[in-house]
């Protein structure tokens, strides 16, 4: 809900794309938090989409979500809209694993700047979800090649149960 807000910057009507929709959480949330604006719901997988399809319905939200089984890199640079929503595949659970996750090679089997940059000119404001071990160099070039638009990173804690000691961020 956060992040749709800050991405429509609290606007209503909104065209939303999420291109990498899994089972739908990211574009539900947004038909959710605006109730008058509508996403644009993409995934590879004809089983996550029917998925997604299927928790839409839950939540009410399925007239006001496009979902298309497609490839995201082929299908953005064909789309216009307001926002991106960003949730690409990390390559798995090891994501974190072996250092500084590198966006031009981990994000397999994407490379997370061609698909930033795809997003970036389907829409002005895009919100791209990262490993927190994301090398911080590379979100700086991503933010230097696009320059006249504002950049803000933010840093998502969970906290966790902690024994005899409360809750802890991790
Ligand atoms: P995770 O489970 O960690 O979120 P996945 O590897 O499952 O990561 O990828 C996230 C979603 O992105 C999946 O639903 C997958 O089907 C989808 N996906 C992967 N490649 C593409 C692509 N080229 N275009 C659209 N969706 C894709």
């Amino acid at each position: 809900a956060h992040m749709a807000a800050r991405l429509t910057r609290g606007g209503h009507g909104r065209l939303v794309v999420d291109p990498f929709c899994g089972c739908g959480g990211n574009a539900i949330q947004q038909a959710v938090s605006d109730p008058t604006g509508a996403v644009l719901a993409i995934d590879v997988d004809p089983h996550k989409v029917a998925m997604a399809r299927h928790n839409a319905r839950l939540y009410g939200v399925q007239g006001r979500i496009l979902f298309v089984v497609g490839d995201a890199l082929s299908l953005l640079p064909r789309i216009r809209a307001d926002a991106v929503v960003l949730s690409p595949p990390w390559g798995g659970i090891d994501y974190d694993d072996s250092g500084p996750f590198d966006l031009s090679r981990d994000m397999a089997p994407c490379c997370g700047f061609r698909i930033f940059e795809a997003a970036c000119a389907a829409a002005h404001a895009v919100a791209y979800y990262l490993p927190k071990n994301t090398n911080r160099a590379q979100i700086a070039q991503l933010a230097a090649r696009h320059a006249s638009r504002a950049c803000e990173l933010q840093r998502v804690v969970r906290h966790t149960a902690a024994s005899g000691s409360g809750r802890k961020p991790t």
